[in-house]
């Protein structure tokens, strides 16, 4: 099926909400909770985690309800660019060992390293129309320490048997368009998908399987009651035997031991107008996708109509909104020789939740509730990842399953002034670049 842009009129500013609110397929539709009713597993939130879940406990013939307060994939998953980077954001297959121990660390590699082939299986499966493409998720490297390094991390990942290689600096600079970089790591399952189509497919997959899901429908109070677990929305209530917390920044207000888990990453993500054809010979001319190493980081992928994605963290240096659009076109000149004079079509604010390990979480909190906290700036592919095994931990009553062990929430410390760290550490970033 082909989706036509919301164009942009002559005159007009670029659009402030994400471009795949006007690319994606169209959700199904859901009614609010409007009555009182009973189900074995309560999921609250319908982002890429809770979705994924329902989705699974669907199919595994359990009872399942979706409360989600908005519209499937109203928060991270759709506010996101959509890049699949089965790669850990701070670690390698062998710094996590020390970290986690050798045998949980090797599963999480596994778990990671197989999260883009977990999406995009997931998607040939349920036909699920979302401008899918697995062609390749690269980590460039700006300087040659980095290209060294990444030249041992691409051989720790091939020696657990994925596809991941380093590029070199030429090929490197011909696949992005971009000639600041030395040389790049490919992970050949990575790429990209219209994040918001991919969730709304999903949410359609479930309602196949049985879930019954209800948008418009923010729990305001959730609590442990007689042996089961009762949320409360503003048109009815739920009651069931366990509840999977999947609301990511709105889990903190669901249960007091969420309180102080997680930190805001504000980011400034924006789509180009599509490219004209000289520019798609220079500018990622192979697809793939790509997020530099670089602090101040620099992303990169191409959609369905040829509009270039790309984002910037938000420091306290450019604040404004025209502040944003200048820096936007700012990054795009300073990478792209092609693109001299840039037009912005859609620029929006994303909040991402980030915890103080940049590792995926999973939250025991008792009483048959599990918390899902994996944002992190990077969880399509690690929450689908996780939803699956939750719904599978879930339905076979074992924990062996879940690459993440289930623990008792730790709040970071001096939560309050740690909450300006994000922007602190970006306004820092932003001056050396
Ligand atoms: C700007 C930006 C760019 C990103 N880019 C990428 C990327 O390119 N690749 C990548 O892998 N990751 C990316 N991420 C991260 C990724 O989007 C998230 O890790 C992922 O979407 C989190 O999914 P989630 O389901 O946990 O949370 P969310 O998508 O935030 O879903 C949580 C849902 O819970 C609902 N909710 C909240 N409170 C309640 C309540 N009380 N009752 C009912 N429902 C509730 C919300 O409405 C929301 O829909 C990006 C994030 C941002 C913000």
């Amino acid at each position: 099926m082909e989706h036509q842009p919301i164009s942009r009129r002559e005159g007009d500013g670029p659009s402030l909400a994400p471009v795949w609110v006007a690319t994606a397929a169209p959700g199904p539709d859901l009614a609010p909770l409007a009555t009182e009713v009973e189900a074995e597993v309560l999921v609250i939130g319908g982002g890429i985690a809770g979705m994924t879940t329902a989705l699974h406990l669907a199919e595994a013939g359990v009872d399942t309800v979706l409360l989600e307060a908005g519209q499937p994939g109203d928060q991270a998953t759709g506010w996101s660019g959509g890049l699949i980077a089965p790669d850990y954001i701070r670690h390698t297959p062998e710094t996590i060992g020390p970290v986690l121990g050798r045998l949980r660390g090797e599963r999480l590699t596994r778990m990671i390293g197989g999260s883009a082939r977990a999406v995009f299986d997931l998607i040939a499966r349920h036909g699920i129309d979302c401008d899918a493409r697995q062609d390749g998720f690269y980590t460039p490297a700006h300087t040659e320490h980095l290209a060294q390094n990444q030249r041992s991390y691409a051989n720790q990942w091939q020696s657990r048997g994925y596809d991941v290689s380093f590029v070199e600096a030429r090929d490197a600079r011909h696949r992005f368009g971009v000639e600041r970089y030395c040389g790049a790591l490919r992970f050949g399952e990575g790429g990209s998908i219209n994040p918001l189509g991919y969730v709304r497919g999903i949410a359609r997959a479930a309602l196949g399987q049985g879930a019954r899901l209800f948008a418009q429908s923010p729990v305001e109070a959730l609590a442990f009651e007689g042996g089961r677990w009762i949320a409360r929305t503003p048109g009815g209530a739920v009651s069931a035997r366990r509840v999977v917390l999947a609301a990511n920044g709105g889990n903190a207000a669901l249960h007091p031991a969420l309180k102080r888990t997680v930190l805001p990453l504000n980011v400034i993500q924006f789509a180009t107008a599509p490219l004209s054809a000289s520019q798609r010979e220079t500018i990622l001319p192979e697809g793939g996708a790509f997020t530099d190493k670089v602090p101040y980081l620099f992303t990169a992928r191409l959609d369905a109509q040829g509009h270039l994605i790309s984002a910037f963290p938000m420091s306290f240096l450019v604040t404004g909104g025209k502040a944003h659009l200048r820096e936007a076109e700012r990054r795009l000149k300073q990478h792209f020789a092609a693109m001299p004079d840039p037009r912005i079509d859609y620029i929006w604010h994303g909040l991402a939740q980030v915890n103080s390990s940049f590792l995926p979480e999973l939250y025991d909190l008792g009483d048959g509730a599990l918390a899902i906290q994996a944002d992190n700036g990077r969880g399509i592919g690690i929450n689908t990842q996780l939803g699956i095994e939750v719904a599978t931990a879930i339905a076979t009553n074992s924990r062996e399953q879940l690459s993440v062990v289930p623990r008792t929430p730790h709040p970071i410390r001096l939560h309050a002034g740690a909450t300006l760290l994000p922007k602190l550490l970006m306004s820092m970033a932003r001056m050396s670049n």
